[in-house]
Order: C-alpha cells, then sequence, then structure tokens
C-alpha cells in the first residue's frame, strides 16, 4: 500500500470553499488532507463492496464478465459498490438484480475480506450467499456475460476477495 501522504496527493482543493488544502497532522495525529479557510477535512477511508455468492440446484456457481473499470473482461462475482443509501445486504440484491437479471436474497453472510483496490487502494468487501427467488439469468448493463460454471471450470477472478468466498463455501461443505 502507497503511504498515506501519497494517498492525500491528488486532494488539492476544498470542496467547500475551493481553498488549496494542506496536507498535514490534525489533532489525532493522523494525515488528513485539511482545508485551512473553513476548516473542511477530507477523510480517506476504504470503499465498502458487495459481492454474491450464487450457487444453483447443480452445485454450479454463477459468474459475470466485467464491462467496466476495474478489470474489464476478467470473471469474477456479481459485486459492486455500497451506496450511501444502501446496507451491504440491500447492496447485494441489488447488483445481483442488475448484473444477472435474478432477483435474489442473503442467506447467509460469508465473510468480509479487505484487499487492494487500484483506484481507491483499500476496499472492503462483505461477501454473501444469495438464494435465487425469480428473475431470468441475462447479463445486465455492466456485465457482458453472466452463466454458471462448475467449480472445475471455474476461471481465474479477477479479485482475491471472491476466490476467498468460493474457497470457504467449498471448505465448509
Ligand atoms: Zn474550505
Amino acid at each position: 500500500m502507497r503511504n498515506i501522504e501519497e494517498l492525500y496527493q491528488d486532494k488539492k482543493f476544498c470542496v467547500k470553499c475551493g481553498t488549496r488544502l494542506e496536507i498535514k497532522k490534525d489533532r489525532e495525529n493522523k494525515v488528513r488532507a485539511i482545508c485551512p479557510n473553513c476548516g473542511y477535512i477530507i477523510y480517506l477511508n476504504p470503499i465498502p463492496a458487495a459481492a454474491c455468492l450464487i450457487i444453483n440446484n447443480k452445485n454450479e456457481v454463477l459468474i459475470i464478465k466485467r464491462k467496466f473499470e476495474p478489470k474489464p473482461g476478467e470473471w469474477a462475482l456479481p459485486s459492486g459498490y455500497i451506496e450511501i443509501d444502501q446496507t451491504p445486504e440491500e447492496a447485494a440484491v441489488a447488483e445481483m438484480k442488475e448484473e444477472t437479471g435474478l432477483d435474489g436474497k442473503v442467506e447467509q453472510f460469508l465473510d468480509y475480506y479487505t484487499g487492494y483496490s487500484p483506484i481507491y487502494e483499500r476496499v472492503i468487501s462483505f461477501g454473501f450467499l444469495m438464494k435465487i427467488v425469480g428473475g431470468r439469468l441475462q447479463a445486465g448493463d455492466d456485465a457482458e456475460d453472466a452463466k454458471f460454471v462448475s467449480f472445475d471450470e471455474l476461471p481465474d477472478l479477477a479479485f482475491d476477495s471472491h476466490k476467498h468466498y468460493i474457497k470457504l463455501y467449498q471448505n465448509r461443505r
């Protein structure tokens, strides 16, 4: 991981008053980007994401081919960043619908995983085992393809977090 000062380097101006920000330690002795004019502080935090492990009755796993950054063209579990108005569970249900056309509900929380992101440096992913409750399998707008494959045929996935959830699931059985 890059050092903290480096991560704040692209935070140039205050989003509230436009003053040039200062990268310096706050009163907790932690480096932040701080506005010397209005006191606004930018905090960099890990970005939360949700991932869906979806297994059909033939014990196959649903994977999607990613269309957008990060890692376009690579296979992954249906997943996405959690929006400000979503719980992790709501994000999992929404991503499942958007990327695969299937209606789902959370069956079980699997685990969380702290991973590296080329864009945000650090992502905390929440993995859920999902149950299919309706819909029809169809790659959504942000996926090139969506299909069930056996665990033996599984291609290398784009994210370590997704590999972690699959391994966890397999080890439990
Ligand atoms: Zn300001």
